[in-house]
């Protein structure tokens, strides 16, 4: 039985701490990024965008929901990745 608390306290020991996005090193000094990511804060805000591929009038409320939609139904498209991280590139500068 000691073996298994032992164990037990092993696993815990060695599961990483969850730092924020916005902590981690190298976005320190509060810099921005524009890499997608669910956590990252520039693609958690508001923002209008129409898509520019199906050029549908859907409007999505943040840019990770438009890049989840991109990564789903234009995954064929080359530079999507590119585009999604030129846009968030704006939201940064405070154009969009
Ligand atoms: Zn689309």
């Amino acid at each position: 039985m000691s073996t298994t608390i032992k164990n037990k306290r092993v696993r815990e020991n060695s599961v990483p701490k969850k730092i924020a996005f916005q902590d981690r090193i190298p976005f320190s000094n509060n810099k921005k990024s524009n890499l997608p990511s669910s956590h990252n804060p520039i693609y958690q805000r508001e923002v209008r965008i129409r898509c520019k591929y199906c050029n549908r009038s859907r409007i999505f409320d943040g840019l990770w929901q438009y890049y989840k939609h991109c990564n789903h139904n234009h995954e064929t498209e080359t530079k999507y990745k590119e585009h999604v991280m030129s846009l968030a590139d704006l939201v940064i500068g405070g154009t969009l």
